[in-house]
């Protein structure tokens, strides 16, 4: 019979001290760890079976975690799972649900009253439509203007609720009574997932582009809570997967024309892109991918030369 060596369970103490303890989000949402698998150790146990044991060159525990994740041999980050009780209001929930790889049981307002609870606006919160991207706000609204849209958000609130309350005073079944609650009624969640889909959920909705409001949430997960379970992975997340970009070919093509090459070069790479296009005014059209690619290389300290 082969000999296995002793196995201790892998557990986290800085985590430990936080398990159940929930962290405040939003105005009356949370977050709090109810459960978890694994740590650091338990990616790097799962890497050296695939790399056998004593592998030299990535034989440190930290420098194993950031060569995987640098390389994308993500499945040993599956082996570690964590499970989150959440209560977060409904338009931050359904985005959040889209995340598939996780497993999710939800509070059900079908067998109970729905949480009486939803996610107000105060008067220096409202923001404005982005006008480059439809997905996206840009700046707030005066004070003044705010304290009337959270005056009006509080009336509809409690007429919503007053109408769900009579509703289930005159016996409505609860799955009817609930239909014309507003998204901003909070919900509770278990949430289960693994690292290697947390990570991926991080890099979306932490990202400076995804909601307000879910983003809230991420940032707490990333910062309050996966900082302290696996420290090696977060700190290499960031390093690989956050703060990190990637360029394509054209983007790689042009940037190399920014760099080294000359500014005829560069105009001829850019316009077979599409992207120096003029309207009749001399001024650039609108193009989506040299926007982003802008801002892309504005992180290194470099400004586009058309825009100069
Ligand atoms: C800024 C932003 C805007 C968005 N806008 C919209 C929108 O307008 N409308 C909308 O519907 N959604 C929108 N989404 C949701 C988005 O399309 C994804 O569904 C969501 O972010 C979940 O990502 P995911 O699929 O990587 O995660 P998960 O569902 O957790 O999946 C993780 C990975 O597993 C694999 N996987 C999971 N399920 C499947 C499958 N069925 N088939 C193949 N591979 C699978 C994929 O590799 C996937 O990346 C938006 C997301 C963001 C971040």
């Amino acid at each position: 019979m082969e000999q296995f060596e002793k196995l201790n369970k892998s557990t986290s103490e800085e985590l430990d001290k936080i398990l159940g303890i929930p962290f405040k989000v939003l105005d009356k949402g949370f977050i709090r760890v109810v459960d978890y698998m694994g740590t650091d150790s338990s990616i790097v146990q799962a890497a050296r079976v695939s790399y056998g044991v004593g592998t030299k060159q990535v034989s440190e525990d930290e420098k194993l975690i950031r060569y995987l994740l640098r390389n994308m041999h993500t499945s040993p980050f599956e082996m570690c799972e964590i499970k989150l009780h959440i209560k977060v209001p409904m338009d931050a929930w359904r985005q959040w649900i889209r995340h598939r790889t996780a497993n999710v049981n939800e509070y059900s307002t079908r067998y109970s009253i729905a949480i009486d609870d939803s996610q107000q606006t105060l008067p220096g919160e409202w923001r404005f439509q982005a006008a480059d991207n439809k997905q996206g706000s840009s700046g707030f609204v005066q004070e003044e203007e705010g304290k009337l849209l959270t005056k009006q958000e509080e009336e509809f609130h409690k007429h919503a609720r007053d109408i769900y309350n009579s509703r289930i005073e005159n016996g409505i079944a609860r799955e009817q009574a609930r239909k014309d609650l507003p998204l901003s009624t909070y919900t509770e969640a278990y949430w289960k997932i693994d690292l290697q889909n947390l990570l991926r959920f991080l890099k979306l909705r932490m990202d400076p582009h995804a909601q307000y409001e879910i983003r809230r949430y991420a940032e707490v997960i990333g910062e309050e809570i996966l900082s302290k379970w696996c420290p090696l992975t977060w700190k290499a997340f960031k390093d690989y997967m956050f703060n990190s970009t990637s360029f394509s070919g054209i983007e790689m093509d042009v940037l190399k024309q920014i760099v080294s090459g000359t500014p005829e070069d560069l105009e001829k790479t850019a316009d077979e892109s599409g992207w120096l296009k003029k309207r009749k005014d001399g001024t650039l059209v609108r193009n989506r991918e040299r926007l982003e690619f802008e801002e892309k290389i504005s992180k290194l300290g470099i400004t586009a030369p058309w825009n100069k």
